[in-house]
């Protein structure tokens, strides 16, 4: 594509780019040239989206570039980092002029409201997938790490589970809905809110964090693994939504909130003294904390409900024992 591949990104990457003073050099030239500041970390994380493996087929433009930007901020979310820049690899089957400009002007949105500015990427022809890798700063020694979890420490989240999965399923006519509860669950599956804010609030607070991308026992395994830990999770006190509550079995609920990937909520240790602090510091950026369980000696995931320990059929989605 080697002519129409520079209009095509200056047509839609680099018109209203948002322009950072780090930047030295944005698109263009061979490589971008970037200044991190004094005694900050660069973040950095990458996600692929594969048209029919991580989106579905009929999903908008619009969508599948929020969703790109979501689950990269996602990661930078979960380590407390500030995200600054993003680099974009399209592969696109053909030049649809429609689709780019949706998912042009949607990623500008985002840049806008995130303050990021795309400083490169790659273009090619092939098979519909989006790659992007985001960079974001963190102060040297403050990032949230999966391996700080200590036993006795608090396990919350910072919203509700499940939705993402449920709205997959009703994406899918798999589960029905109607009204105002399709539309959240739907919401929720296609345009998840990386909780960027809250990962910055809880800078040298949370003792371990990691986003919920797989579902919530398959990311709190991995936190108990990194930090040589166990858990043990209330059933009772997952936060469940209104849509969630209303379109199907309380069973099938818990089994989405346990296992169900894609809410892109945090999930994190504190210390218990430091919970009140730490519920007020994410009230300031507009996210709950909610308690959802301890830390332990022992080395797994134990979910209990009504005082009783319930086994998981699975837990969460995993791409290559699904192949
Ligand atoms: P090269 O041949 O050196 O890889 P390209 O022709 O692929 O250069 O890219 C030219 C410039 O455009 C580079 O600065 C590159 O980072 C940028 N670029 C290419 N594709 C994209 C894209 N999809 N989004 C943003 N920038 C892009
Ligand atoms: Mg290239």
């Amino acid at each position: 594509m080697a002519l129409s591949e520079f209009n095509l990104i200056e047509r839609f990457f680099v018109r209203d780019n948002p322009q950072r003073k780090d930047v030295v050099l944005g698109i263009g030239d061979d490589c971008a040239l970037l200044n991190v500041p004094e005694g900050q970390s660069l973040a950095v994380s990458m996600d692929t989206l594969v048209e029919g493996v991580h989106f579905l087929h009929e999903t908008a433009a619009a969508d599948v570039a929020a969703k790109a930007m979501a689950v990269n901020l996602s990661d930078l979310a979960a380590m407390g980092a500030e995200p600054a820049w993003i680099t974009l690899s399209l592969s696109i089957p053909k030049i649809d002029l429609g689709w780019l400009q949706a998912f042009s002007d949607s990623l500008h949105e985002l840049l806008v409201h995130y303050g990021l500015q795309v400083v490169g990427g790659d273009t090619t022809r092939g098979p519909l997938s989006i790659t992007m890798q985001v960079h974001g700063f963190v102060p040297e020694n403050v990032a949230l790490r999966r391996s700080g979890a200590e036993a006795g420490d608090v396990v919350c989240v910072t919203g509700t589970l499940g939705d993402a999965s449920l709205g997959l399923q009703v994406a899918e006519h798999q589960l029905a809905a109607h009204g105002e509860y399709r539309d959240s669950l739907l919401d929720k599956f296609y345009r998840p809110q990386a909780k960027v804010a809250a990962g910055i609030a809880l800078r040298s607070r949370a003792t371990a964090a990691i986003d919920i991308s797989d579902g919530l026992v398959a990311d709190l395994g991995h936190i108990c693994k990194a930090s040589q830990v166990g858990a043990v999770i209330s059933a009772e006190k997952l936060p469940i939504s209104e849509a969630a509550k209303k379109v199907t079995n309380p069973d099938r609920v818990l089994e989405c909130a346990l296992t169900g990937g894609e809410d892109y909520e945090l999930c994190f240790t504190i210390k218990e003294d430091d919970v009140s602090k730490v519920r007020s510091a994410l009230e300031t950026v507009g996210v709950a904390c909610y308690e959802i369980g301890r830390v332990t000696g022992k080395s797994d995931v134990r979910v209990f409900k009504d005082g009783e320990q319930i086994t998981l059929t699975k837990s969460g989605f995993d791409h290559f024992a699904a192949a």
